[in-house]
């Protein structure tokens, strides 16, 4: 799943292309990814796009007003054409779920691998219309977003660690990749408690989490979005790397099940060399 470093690389990469330019046409090919009705798609036909913004994991095309806003969710991406392909888009069993032609023959298709579909993309007046937008926390690489406002965050909440830094109403942006990430460079426990944490683990998580995501944002930045899931990938010290030694310390990376996501993290790092159990509570393993 692309996350706020990705995203953010996208949302520049449009930025630079598709300012200026008007929609010429939007073709759904996945019924099912468009969340909205009112205002309806053909409502952005001729209409010219003026900015480029992100909101955690979302892209916000605002065209005067009117916004195209889409989540690529697990497994949806967006590929861009110079010269969008002339075949018509129908509805059907490819990965297509939105063509979106400019008024110079570019666009971009958003697509959507496997069979669980969430790719989602509204037309809306205003992104706080979307739901996830509304809902969203602080961005946590916000320039004005400080340690005391982390620590407020922290502040009283009896919840793992890893479970708040992914909730996207706590920080937008974060999720299963890089929460293990920051919690690898941070030497922190995925199952340690947010209100349980001293002063100096906050402002160590906190110096985490702000490097893990600079880095990422940088590495990410200028990269064409055929790149960038593989950029991600080689960049990734822990997540997704089972079995694999620490790059730190050399132990085995480990990983954790839970119904429906796997986390990764290192023994020799972060727990003392303990491997935690899957599908463990907090009050087993702090
Ligand atoms: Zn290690």
């Amino acid at each position: 799943m692309p996350e706020l470093p990705e995203v953010q690389a996208l949302t520049a990469f449009l930025d630079e292309r598709v300012v200026g330019h008007a929609f010429a046409s939007l073709r759904v090919a996945a019924i099912s990814a468009l969340k909205t009705f009112d205002p309806p798609l053909p409502a952005l036909d001729g209409r010219t796009i003026e900015r480029v913004a992100r909101h955690g994991k979302f892209i916000d095309l605002d065209a005067g007003g009117v916004h195209l806003v889409f989540h690529l969710a697990r497994a949806g991406w967006l590929r861009w054409y110079d010269e969008l392909p002339a075949t018509p888009v129908k509805p059907g069993k490819s990965p297509l779920a939105l063509r979106v032609r400019l008024d110079d023959g570019s666009g971009f298709d958003l697509t959507e691998a496997g069979t669980k579909k969430s790719l989602a993309v509204s037309v809306v007046r205003d992104p706080a219309e979307v739901p996830g937008i509304a809902r969203l926390g602080p961005d946590p690489t916000a320039d004005d977003f400080t340690l005391a406002d982390f620590a407020a965050v922290l502040d009283g909440r009896r919840t793992q660690i890893k479970g708040l830094l992914r909730d996207q109403s706590v920080f937008a942006g974060i999720g299963n990749a890089y929460s293990d990430e920051i919690l690898h460079a941070a030497r922190m426990s995925p199952y340690a408690l947010a209100a349980k944490l001293t002063p100096e683990q906050v402002e160590h998580l906190y110096t985490a989490m702000r490097a893990t995501l600079a880095e990422a944002v940088a590495e990410a930045s200028g990269k064409p979005p055929a790149e960038l899931k593989d950029a991600k990938r080689r960049a990734l010290r822990v997540h997704g790397r089972t079995g694999q030694s620490c790059p730190v310390c050399g132990s085995t990376i480990r990983q954790v099940i839970f119904a429906d996501s796997t986390f990764q993290y290192c023994p020799g790092c972060q727990t003392g060399g303990k491997v935690l159990a899957d599908r463990v509570l907090s009050r087993l393993v702090k």
